[in-house]
């Protein structure tokens, strides 16, 4: 595959909680401030006493309020409108005599206000209102963080999973048999105690799900709650790591005893990596975060087997954990949670397809052996992606093309509308990329490929190679692992035969060929010169970390030699076959290079007829 260098996104982060409070508060006080005395307050007109004096004598004046420095007066006009004056004190004897000549009520008469329910609606109902969205906002967005749309329990501790509208099940999570099977015992154990106790079995304490990132460990959390009718608490390991020391400690109490309440239940901790890390006699350490986990380690300690509450975690980096954390009694059994493999990478496309309108004739087949490597999580996009691509197009049915098109777009980004490659760079990318499938064909004469396409793509690639393996294999020989590096080898190998000359595009293909390499010299123990020896452990295997070379630098030195030497021979084989077959690679690059994409069977019919120019 040809790659360009590309910028990565930055995330957007969600917005504080905080903001929120300001938005509601601000709000509050703005209603109370300047709107709501102008709605609530009568309008007072401010008139002269004689105004008032002559009002009173034509009779019109209903009542009159005085107090020591005011009077406040009412005038009823022909239709009995009510309105209200004030006016200011004056010293006049008389008055008191005028008023009841006129018959005018007066004393402490209060002008009525408007509408008193509207008032009270308007001075707390409101407020009350904006206080009471605001916190749904909040934790709405508090429950998709933590993966469930639950209700607060305790203020701060953990959330009781309610399982809504999209109740999950096991049905839900496709493939991943294994652990469905360790998971459907404990959901047994929840509802049918009495079968283990009889015996004097004692359910796990906890279970951690350990497996790549995307693979189902929160759904499959989920589909536990669904499965088990009990209280299913559920936490983000990130929650416990508060700004303040100490808080951590104390929300892993306040999660526990909550659950001790409500047992038989279980407690979910997802992403336990952030507080279970290893602790360690760094400089560096984080007091809070050990805190937390001593905390969390005397709890687990704290309530027996038989209390029926039973802890679930999820981790795609156990290596990290402490060792503590790990031992029985504790989290003594780990459930993989591993990428699927072909039929469970077909389960998965056929449980989101449900989800979707689709067309008859889906090769659910072909597009599992299209993604190998892809979680259950890349599925479930490319899936949602191959519909939107069905709407664009204006069809009300998804259809194969859509999924296969969409396979592209999630490995390989999408197809740059407005980027052109000048002819001079489309004929390089063609012999490149047919570099690389001519050489996987003639070592394997099978079809390498199910597609090439020279599109640019938005992730910087130019060209892409879809290749579909027709049976998944665990184990690969050395031999398969040489010819592999010779695919990686074929698309430079082709730029520098035909056009004497070498590119940029081939980064990436460097990149992997370069792992292999180093791998088969320093974990899989196929090299001459050094065996079985281990030079390098793998410091995350499910995060694809970076590997630590384990061996002196002298060592160090003659491994990279080998590696040089491993890489310059596949480079050479692999010209050695391009060489070989040179007619074939024109005529190949040539269709390419006019229709800007070809099938595998294209491939494989170019390939077998007999030679259009004699080499
Ligand atoms: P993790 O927690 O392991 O990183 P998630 O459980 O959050 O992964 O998975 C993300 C999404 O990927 C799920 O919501 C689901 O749509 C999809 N998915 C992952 N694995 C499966 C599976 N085995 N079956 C069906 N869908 C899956
Ligand atoms: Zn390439
Ligand atoms: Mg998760």
């Amino acid at each position: 595959m040809i790659r360009q260098n590309t910028g990565n996104r930055k995330p957007k982060t969600p917005r504080p909680v905080l903001y929120y409070y300001g938005i509601a508060l601000l709000a509050v006080l703005l209603l109370n401030w300047l709107v709501l005395p102008y709605l609530l307050k009568p309008k007072v007109v401010e008139v002269g006493y004689s105004f008032f004096l002559d009002q009173v004598e034509e009779g019109k004046v209903a009542t009159v309020e005085m107090d020591t420095n005011q009077i406040l007066f009412s005038v009823k006009d022909t239709n009995g409108m009510e309105s209200f004056y004030k006016t200011g004190y004056v010293n006049d004897p008389d008055l008191v005599s005028l008023l009841r000549e006129h018959g005018v009520e007066f004393g402490a008469v209060i002008p009525k206000q408007p509408n008193y329910f509207l008032s009270l609606l308007m001075s707390y109902g409101i407020p009350l209102l904006i206080i009471w969205w605001v916190g749904r906002k909040m934790s709405k967005t508090l429950g998709e963080k933590m993966g469930t749309g639950g209700l607060s329990l305790g203020g701060s501790s953990g959330k009781i999973y309610v399982p809504t509208g999209d109740k999950k099940t096991f049905r839900d999570v496709a493939g991943q048999e294994e652990a469905k099977e360790a998971l459907r015992e404990v959901v047994d154990y929840l509802s049918h105690p009495e079968k283990y106790v009889t015996i004097g079995a004692k359910c796990p304490k906890g279970v951690l799900l350990v497996g790549p990132p995307g693979t189902g460990k929160t759904l499959m959390a989920k589909a536990v709650a669904g499965e088990a009718n009990v209280p299913f608490f559920s936490i983000a390991g990130s929650e416990f790591v508060e700004m303040f020391v100490g808080r951590g400690a104390a929300r892993v109490r306040d999660l526990f005893e909550q659950a001790k309440k409500k047992a038989p239940c279980i407690v979910f901790i997802d992403e336990i990596d952030t507080i279970g890390k290893r602790r360690d006699g760094g400089i560096n350490t984080n007091d809070e975060r050990e805190q937390t986990l001593n905390q969390l380690l005397t709890e687990m300690d704290g309530f027996e087997g038989d209390s029926g509450v039973i802890i679930l975690a999820a981790t795609n980096r156990p290596e990290t954990l402490d060792p503590a954390l790990l031992r029985p009694g504790r989290f003594d059994r780990q459930v993989p949670v591993d990428l699927p493999d072909l039929q469970g990478r077909i389960a998965i496309f056929k449980v989101h397809a449900k989800n979707y309108k689709m067309a008859q004739n889906i090769d659910f087949h072909l597009l599992g052996r299209a993604t190998a490597g892809a979680s259950g999580a890349e599925i479930a996009n490319i899936v949602n992606e191959a519909s939107l691509r069905a709407v664009r197009m204006g069809r009300t049915r998804v259809i194969q093309e859509d999924l296969e098109e969409s396979i592209e777009v999630v490995i390989a980004g999408h197809q740059k509308k407005n980027a052109i490659l000048s002819p001079e760079e489309k004929k390089i990318v063609s012999y490149h990329e047919i570099g690389h499938a001519l050489v996987a064909a003639k070592q394997t004469n099978t079809a390498p490929i199910h597609k090439i396409t020279i599109v640019p793509r938005t992730s910087g690639a130019l060209g892409y190679t879809m290749q579909v393996e027709e049976n998944e294999k665990s184990l690969m020989t050395k031999t398969e692992a040489f010819n592999k590096m010779v695919t990686y080898c074929g698309g430079r190998a082709a730029e520098e035969i035909i056009f004497g000359e070498i590119t940029t595009g081939a980064a990436n293909d460097i990149e992997q060929v370069t792992k292999i390499a180093r791998a088969m010299v320093t974990r899989f123990g196929m090299s001459h010169e050094f065996g079985m020896m281990a030079l390098e452990t793998n410091s995350s295997m499910y995060l694809g970390g970076d590997s630590t070379l384990i061996c002196s630098s002298k060592t160090g030195e003659l491994v990279d030699r080998e590696v040089k030497e491993l890489i310059r021979s596949a480079y050479e084989r692999a010209t050695e076959i391009l060489m070989e077959n040179k007619a074939k690679l024109h005529e190949l690059a040539e269709f390419l290079y006019m229709e800007e994409t070809i099938t595998g069977e294209q491939f494989m019919a170019i390939l077998e007829r007999e030679n259009k120019y004699s080499a």
